[in-house]
């Protein structure tokens, strides 16, 4: 009989924790000059959302041995009272990083108060200034998502340069700056969004296949290219009532395009673990101190 090909799932928690190992030593160095990474995080108010997410960041740093602070807004002191304190934490110089925990209270609006962050202290990469690096090459601290999706791809060894790459979501965060660090590795990019009229057209000729919408199941296995390689960045909940929390978590891609892929990023396992893998490196970056602007340019797109 012959042998049917296995696709290679891309293992996030492998890599997440092989970025650990790496950064270990520089965290020491800090340490042993008194420098060891510093996180904020800043909680506004009581949502168990945040307070998971809050959990998850603690338990990680705790790991990477970068300590990490807790910052109570209550939120009624609104969006002026997240202002100063984010101002406290970029004038406090024992704070080497700050993290601002999502979601928010209704009516604040998350993305002007993380600009309020000091770029140099900016763990996620969401800052203008480092969303800017991503189109200059200019690079600092950047956005953790789009850096995890580039690991990854570096991880299935699919050499970028001239390979079609399709980016389907074009959200500030994740879809944009993808795009831009995957032209900056010399792939050619599309980039897809819900006006995108012939969907499978456009990811039928993708090499590398980048997945980042919120839509479980978005992409099935006739949309794909027979070989490519498939990073699946969707979280969704879907109902499952052999589940506990009666919910599972699902990514945007159906598991079954694994017949077609190259290698595929399995969720959960995949992106998310190297995200949060992303954030703690930045936040070591940060502590570490980031080069001057005439350094920039001749850096890597990985730090190291
Ligand atoms: P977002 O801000 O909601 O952006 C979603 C993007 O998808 C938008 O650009 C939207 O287009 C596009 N879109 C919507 N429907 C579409 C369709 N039918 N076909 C093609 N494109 C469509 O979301 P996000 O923050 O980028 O996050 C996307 C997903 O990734 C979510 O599931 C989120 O939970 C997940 N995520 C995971 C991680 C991780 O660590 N694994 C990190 C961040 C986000 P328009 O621009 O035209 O509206």
């Amino acid at each position: 009989m012959p042998e049917v090909p296995v696709t290679p799932l891309l293992d996030g928690r492998a890599l997440a924790e092989r970025l650990r190992v790496e950064s270990a030593p520089e965290v020491e160095r800090l340490a042993a000059q008194g420098r060891r990474p510093r996180l904020a995080v800043v909680k506004v108010g009581s949502n168990e959302a945040a307070h998971s997410y809050i959990r998850g960041q603690q338990r990680g740093a705790e790991r990477w041995g970068i300590e990490v602070q807790v910052t109570e807004v209550a939120p009624e002191a609104g969006e002026r009272g997240v202002r100063r304190a984010l101002k406290a934490l970029n004038d406090d110089a024992r704070v080497t990083g700050i993290l601002l925990a999502l979601p928010l209270p209704p009516g604040m609006g998350a993305r002007t108060l993380q600009h309020e962050i000091d770029p140099r202290k900016d763990v996620e990469g969401v800052h203008p200034e480092n969303l800017g690096g991503c189109l200059y090459g200019r690079y600092g601290l950047l956005p953790c998502t789009a850096l995890a999706v580039m690991a990854l791809l570096e991880e299935s060894r699919l050499p970028l340069r001239g390979k079609e790459a399709v980016v389907v979501g074009s959200s500030e965060i994740v879809g944009k700056p993808v795009a831009l660090l995957l032209l900056a590795q010399d792939a050619t990019v599309t980039v897809c969004h819900k006006f995108t009229a012939d969907l499978a057209l456009k990811t039928l000729s993708a090499d590398a296949l980048i997945v980042a919408v919120g839509r479980p199941g978005l992409i099935r296995p006739e949309m794909v290219k027979p070989g490519a390689v498939v990073i699946d960045v969707g979280i969704n909940a879907v109902p499952d009532p052999t589940a506990p929390s009666g919910t599972r978590i699902v990514g945007d891609v159906d598991p079954s395009v694994a017949s077609r892929a190259a290698a595929l990023t399995p969720v959960p396992g995949g992106v998310g673990p190297v995200t949060v893998a992303m954030l703690l490196r930045n936040a070591v970056l940060a502590a570490r101190g980031l080069p001057s602007s005439d350094d920039f340019g001749q850096m890597p797109l990985f730090q190291s």
